[in-house]
């Protein structure tokens, strides 16, 4: 399910293309037209406006109401739309749709006590080691124990 998760927002209605070296390429514009889970497990049917997308791309969506989380997906197959021209339907490999939940946790850092807002999605069970692993993935140094932010975490490897 991390695989699934990118810490960048996506806006919505739109999709984004992840080039080379995992950069986010929003310098061309991909209009989503629509997102169906099928049923099996983790197979996502994605339609979009704008150019083609290479078979083996990885992609980012949108998540509903998320300020700043996608769902990363990999492109599996494309076929062209008739309607509208110049539109495309692709399977995607993504999270399975009901391990999906978007929660909201206040972080305190141990070191300079500041609060941060920060989102993460449970699927585990476990809300709390998800929210932990959240946090380490959006660059924290974060335990059951301790939990430093960013910036001081950076600032103490330095
Ligand atoms: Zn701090």
């Amino acid at each position: 399910m991390l695989d699934s998760i990118s810490y960048t927002h996506t806006p919505g209605g739109q999709m984004l293309l992840i080039g080379e070296g995992d950069q986010v390429q929003n310098q061309v514009k991909y209009e989503l037209l629509g997102v169906v889970a099928q049923e099996a497990a983790g197979v996502f049917e994605v339609k979009w406006k704008g150019p083609f997308v290479d078979l083996g791309s990885q992609v980012l969506l949108p998540v509903k109401g998320a300020k700043g989380i996608s769902l990363k997906m990999q492109i599996e197959k494309v076929d062209a739309l008739i309607t509208p021209v110049g539109s495309w339907s692709a399977v995607c490999m993504g999270p399975k749709q009901r391990e999906f939940d978007l929660k909201n946790i206040q972080a305190n850092c141990d070191q300079c006590h500041q609060d941060f807002q920060l989102e993460f999605i449970a699927f585990s069970g476990d809300d709390q080691s998800d929210a932990l692993s959240a946090m380490n993935l959006q660059g924290w140094g974060a335990n059951m124990d301790k939990q430093v932010c960013p910036e001081c975490h950076s600032s103490a490897l330095g």
